[in-house]
């Protein structure tokens, strides 16, 4: 048990409530961050903006109950607690929460991102009393994330030599969020684009929310690459797949593969080439939403020790919560 204003057995959950952040069980009210599957779950009621409902109803199921929240907007829970969501710019619809009440303000900041995106909205940073901070590459400066502009040229680099070849190129990406951005990075750059359906079937909630992916092609189900391992031909051509669908990917003729992952900057084992595209925060940005939060102390999650270490050398008041398993590509 830590703060007066919240708990953590291991979920997170505002002190004396039902209300949880990002829980992993099935709970009363589950205020949900943004739409990656280590984040949702199947709640009594949750609370979410409306794409990241969207994407919580494909995954989880359509009858799913809960308040769709738009950002900025208090919204009274449980009587004596009042939610806001703000952008968190990591995927499109993701949040960063504020909950206020009679014991003071906290901030829980999900997964985000500080620099801009192509395909999620700006992210906006709120001031609360404390503070719960994600810190995936917090251990030290070396995570420090190129440009959007200059990842974006390096991608497009990349993809034409890969495809001016006659081969294909195998774009390595979570089918929310990354694969999008990937998509957006690469719209009017003469590249053919093509769409694992799973990636597709999300890209669909994203034009539906304004965003611009350019063309592309949909692989049906009754193509022969997923249908069965015939001569679809993909020469030439980049495809977008979820990283973790393996036998798929290694039924591709002539592929070279690119793993989109901030974890590229330290290499790439599992792909032929790494673009350190990530849609986390760099370490610099991890300390700048901890200043920006003028929060009186700052819990550090989903990291290092080492991060809450750095935030105290600088004269801010930081503890480690807890730690959690990397997975891979995100
Ligand atoms: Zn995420």
């Amino acid at each position: 048990m830590l703060g007066h204003l919240f708990q953590c057995d291991p979920d997170i959950r505002l002190a004396g409530s039902e209300i949880y952040f990002d829980p992993a069980e099935p709970r009363k009210i589950g205020i949900i961050s943004h739409g990656h599957a280590d984040h949702i779950g199947r709640h009594e009621h949750f609370i979410a903006t409306a794409p990241t409902a969207a994407f919580l109803r494909t995954r989880n199921g359509f009858d799913l109950r809960g308040t769709e929240l738009p950002f900025r907007q208090p919204h009274a829970v449980d009587r004596s607690w009042s939610v806001e969501l703000f952008p968190a710019g990591h995927v499109l619809g993701s949040a960063m929460i504020r909950v206020s009440g009679p014991r003071g303000s906290l901030a829980y900041t999900g997964d985000f991102r500080l620099a801009p995106s192509y395909t999620a909205e700006a992210a906006e940073v709120p001031q609360a009393d404390a503070v719960i901070m994600e810190s995936t590459y917090g251990s030290g400066p070396e995570w420090t994330f190129p440009s959007r502009e200059e990842l974006r040229d390096q991608l497009t680099t990349l993809v034409r030599r890969i495809v001016d070849r006659g081969r294909t190129a195998v774009l390595l990406a979570y089918s929310l969020g990354k694969a999008q951005e990937t998509a957006a990075m690469l719209r009017d750059r003469d590249v053919k684009l093509v769409m694992h359906p799973v990636v597709a079937q999300i890209s669909g909630i994203y034009e539906s929310n304004g965003i611009d992916l350019g063309a592309y092609e949909v692989w049906g189900r009754q193509s022969s690459l997923f249908g069965h391992p015939s001569t679809l031909d993909l020469r030439g051509k980049a495809v977008i797949v979820p990283p973790h669908m393996t036998r798929e990917i290694g039924r591709i003729r002539n592929a070279e593969t690119i793993a989109l992952t901030g974890w590229a900057l330290r290499g790439t084992r599992d792909a032929d080439h790494g673009i350190p595209l990530s849609d986390h925060a760099d370490f610099g940005e991890l300390v700048s939403l901890a200043e920006r939060s003028r929060a009186g102390i700052v819990y550090v999650t989903h990291g290092s020790r080492r991060f809450a270490e750095e935030l105290r050398r600088r004269g801010i008041r930081a503890e480690f919560l807890r730690g959690k398993p990397q997975m891979r590509l995100f």
